[in-house]
């Protein structure tokens, strides 16, 4: 019997009766981190549990309409509720996360639950530890790994509202099932997911076609004048302070998907993004081919992430940051020239 198989036998198990569940993900919740959140919440709910998927913070509208969406408890805005679920939850899942820091605020909370851990996650270099313990850095996604699990689970308690959570996360970390992380089984799953009857059109709709007029206006502004291009270094970069971000009524999410637009350049193999916040830069950084953007944000910039897709932050002002950066390329000259 394979080790993941057996594991999951052992949980189903143990929670064979019913127990207090708390699912969380980590802070700037994306596509992956929601649809395996309510799709395990959607799953757990069905065997009698009592269940709640918390999340660090806030995120974006286009995450919004996902079935169950109205019960998740945000830690930033309802804390009191969330800090119960932790204190007296029996099982914590730690989803689409591997370091506890990345769960922002809840962390210290989250160190001292006694609950039992299950992590389930597919980004490299788990620090950390859970009884029940599902990483897979090949899966494409959160979503593809725990559809998985639950076939194994119990494929008779999935249903269209599990499917339309699990494609969607699956959706958002593919970039719409293009990125080179989709695999054999990304395409298995997605075929298998149809069979639901999800709504596929619809699905992409909610998720993409789902900004303000504003926004668009703002990506525009970027394009046109944030946009910084060092072709010697096959890099672009985009930034946005809190003045511009407030001349274009800027709401959460507003920015999503720009760090990948410089990448849809001739040439261009890298892509960061820098976003002003009151306490931070939040960076993210993009890459096509073989150069570790992981190894660059944890190297220079507290983070860490995938090998194409990564973030990570400073506490300096946003001019020095990007100064920061600058002056780091000349040090890669040589490996991103090396990229086709
Ligand atoms: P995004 O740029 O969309 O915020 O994040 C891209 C990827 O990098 C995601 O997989 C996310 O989990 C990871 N990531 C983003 N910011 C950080 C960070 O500060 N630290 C770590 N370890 N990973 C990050
Ligand atoms: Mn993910």
């Amino acid at each position: 019997m394979d080790q993941q198989y057996h594991q999951i036998l052992q949980l189903k198990q143990e929670l064979s009766v019913p127990a207090r569940i708390l699912i969380t993900t980590h802070q700037g919740p994306d596509g992956d981190a929601i649809g395996s959140s309510l799709a395990l919440y959607l799953f757990l709910r069905k065997t009698g549990h009592d269940v709640a998927v918390v999340t660090p913070n806030d995120y974006p509208d286009f995450l919004q309409w996902l079935p169950c969406n109205e019960h998740v408890v945000n830690y930033m805005r309802q804390k009191a509720i969330a800090e119960e679920w932790i204190e007296k939850a029996g099982y914590i899942f730690h989803l689409d996360y591997n370091q506890l820091k990345r769960s922002a605020d809840m962390t210290h909370s989250l160190s001292q639950a006694q609950a039992v851990r299950i992590l389930i996650d597919h980004h490299p270099d788990p620090s950390l530890t859970a009884k029940y313990f599902f990483s897979e850095t090949e899966a494409s996604s959160t979503c593809e790994l725990l559809y998985g699990i639950m076939k194994q689970w119990d494929a008779a308690l999935i249903d269209r509202d599990v499917a339309t959570c699990i494609y969607t996360g699956m959706m958002t970390d593919t970039g719409c099932f293009c990125y080179r992380n989709t695999g054999v089984q990304t395409f298995l799953a997605a075929s298998e997911l149809m069979k639901y009857n999800i709504d596929r059109p619809k699905i992409y709709e909610n998720v993409y076609d789902n900004f303000s007029a504003q926004r668009m206006r703002l990506m525009g502004y970027c394009l046109n004048s944030k946009m910084e291009v060092f072709p010697e270094y096959k890099t672009a970069l985009i930034s946005l302070s809190l003045e511009e971000q407030q001349q274009y009524d800027f709401v959460v999410g507003d920015s999503e998907g720009f760090v990948n637009m410089p990448l849809s350049i001739r040439g261009i193999r890298f892509a960061a993004f820098f976003l002003e916040k009151e306490d931070k830069i939040k960076i993210s950084f993009r890459s096509k081919g073989s150069f570790p953007t992981n190894r660059f944000a944890q190297k220079h910039f507290k983070g860490g992430g995938h090998l194409n897709a990564s973030g990570g932050e400073t506490r300096w002002p946003l001019e020095k940051t990007l100064q920061a950066f600058r002056e780091l390329l000349p040090l890669y000259g040589e490996e991103l020239n090396g990229e086709q």
